[in-house]
């Protein structure tokens, strides 16, 4: 601990306790960067405060408040984008690890209440038991559910889940006021999202930076099932799979559909370095069935049958490959993180968009990488359909891995980057994946008043602009 403390660190070690805040440099450095630092210049915090529960968190806001200083929220602090890394001098970074606590499991209501430092590993191992799982992201266990749902940046693993698992909230407001979402503002029942007036749950939700901090969420739970079955179908193109695609998803079959490039994410996601995976076709549709018995029994007959006419042919992958991905689509698995392995870092442009644009958005990856004098061994894919499929909604990754020591490479992605998020936006897109800086300044020109109803919004709720200050507005 710093021995010649600052009178307002002083301030905050009153509400957290001397231990939890701090100004020595060495743990301010400790989180000034991201795996991310060839968009997002590293930047050391002034402070690193850890909150044991929301009355401190509360307090805490309302000084920074009163002296309009910027307030990084920090749960897990895995963000691959930036997105906890300071923008201005003398932030303060809240580290909310410490409130780690799943304050409920409810069987009788699919449901989970947590803290902001609880993690997709913490609460997989106590829903098991009751044949209930989250929804998972495609990352480490590691990351918070809470950050991960607030974000609603989650795409699905198991197309069977949807696209929203939030039910309600409760945030804390920079002016210490506490604000409950959904049916949490009536009563001690968080489980209904739309429980009074607009969506509240959702508007406070995914912005570039945040509004206040969310101190507690409930979060929809999900069945596992005993009976599985996988397949891996291969295809020469992007386009080819698309209608079996559309017929699995709209016939509500599959529980978990990706389509992969033949490197990067299948390596990921069967868990092997170990393969040719080179010789395979270029691109593997991953599709898991699930359910009870005889419904699992149907669902599984009409699949096959859509294989048959898929023009994809089935790959006879070794057992493990299916448990594996099984396991990273239900149960969460470390083995996403394995694609790293492949040159070292990984680079993304995450959107949704409709699932007749496979093919082009796949061209555009290829061609503006070609372009920027990214390799074509670098080039890599991944759709991801997701229930229930209106709008033929689906997520996609143009990903490129490589190597991050490579300083010239870093200039190359961020070409590509320029190029690609107007191209794309020229092209149709949904919606980006995250609104994390760069993506989103170009989008905001292209949304018309709303951009100004969003500024006004955020002005009433953070008038001092001290919640992750300097991402967008
Ligand atoms: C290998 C890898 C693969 C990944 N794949 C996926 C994927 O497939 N799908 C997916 O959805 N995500 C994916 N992610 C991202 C990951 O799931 C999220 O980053 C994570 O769930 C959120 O936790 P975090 O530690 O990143 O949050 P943090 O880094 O702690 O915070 C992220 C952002 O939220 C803000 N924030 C943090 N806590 C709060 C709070 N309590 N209240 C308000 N704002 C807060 C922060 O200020 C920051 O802006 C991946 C990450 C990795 C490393």
């Amino acid at each position: 601990m710093n021995q010649t403390v600052s009178e307002f660190v002083k301030e905050l070690q009153a509400i957290v306790v001397e231990e939890n805040a701090t100004d020595d440099p060495a743990i301010c450095a400790s989180y000034s960067r991201d795996q991310h630092w060839h968009f997002v210049p590293a930047k050391n915090p002034a402070y690193v405060v850890r909150p044991a529960n929301k009355e401190e968190v509360r307090q805490v806001l309302m000084l920074a408040n009163k002296e309009k200083i910027p307030v990084i929220p920090y749960s897990t602090g895995i963000n691959v984008r930036g997105l906890t890394i300071p923008v201005h001098e003398g932030s303060i970074l809240l580290d909310l690890s410490r409130m780690d606590r799943i304050v409920e499991i409810n069987p009788e209501m699919k449901t989970a209440t947590v803290e902001p430092g609880v993690t997709f590993g913490m609460l997989l191992e106590k829903t098991r038991k009751y044949k209930l799982r989250p929804a998972f992201p495609d990352a480490p266990l590691t990351v918070s559910v809470l950050v991960n749902y607030y974000l609603r940046g989650i795409y699905q693993t198991a197309a069977a889940d949807g696209h929203d698992h939030v039910l309600s909230y409760e945030m804390v407001l920079p002016n210490g006021e506490v604000i409950k979402t959904g049916s949490r503002s009536l009563s001690e029942m968080p489980y209904f999202r739309y429980g009074v007036g607009p969506d509240f749950a959702g508007v406070f939700c995914a912005h570039p930076g945040t509004c206040g901090v969310v101190t507690e969420l409930t979060a929809k739970l999900y069945r596992l099932y005993d009976n599985r079955k996988v397949y891996f179908i291969g295809f020469d193109d992007a386009n080819t799979p698309i209608n079996f695609l559309h017929n699995l998803m709209h016939d509500e079959l599959a529980a978990s559909i990706r389509l992969v490039d033949n490197q990067s994410w299948l390596k990921g996601i069967c868990g092997t370095f170990d393969y040719e995976y080179e010789k395979l076709p270029k691109f593997v549709a991953c599709i898991l069935v699930e359910g009870l018995d005889e419904i699992f029994e149907a669902k599984d007959k009409l699949v096959s049958e859509y294989i048959k006419e898929s023009g994809g042919g089935v790959l006879d992958f070794p057992e493990e490959f299916k448990r594996t991905f099984e396991e990273e689509s239900l149960g969460g698995a470390e083995k996403s993180c394995m694609v790293f392995g492949l040159r070292g870092n990984y680079h993304c442009i995450g959107l949704y968009g409709p699932l007749k644009l496979a093919g082009k958005y796949y061209e555009l990856h290829e061609r503006t990488a070609l372009e920027v004098g990214i390799p074509e061994a670098y080039i890599h894919y991944y759709v991801n359909p997701i229930y229930s499929f209106h709008g033929q909604l689906c997520y996609f990754e143009l990903d490129i891995f490589y190597d991050g020591s490579d300083l010239e490479f870093g200039e190359k992605l961020r070409n590509y980057n320029r190029k690609q998020f107007q191209r794309l936006l020229d092209l149709g897109i949904y919606g980006w994946f995250r609104p994390y800086a760069g993506i989103i300044e170009p989008t905001v020109e292209r949304i018309g008043y709303l951009a100004e109803v969003w500024k006004r919004f955020l002005k009433v709720l953070d008038p001092n602009k001290i919640m992750n200050r300097g991402k967008l507005f």
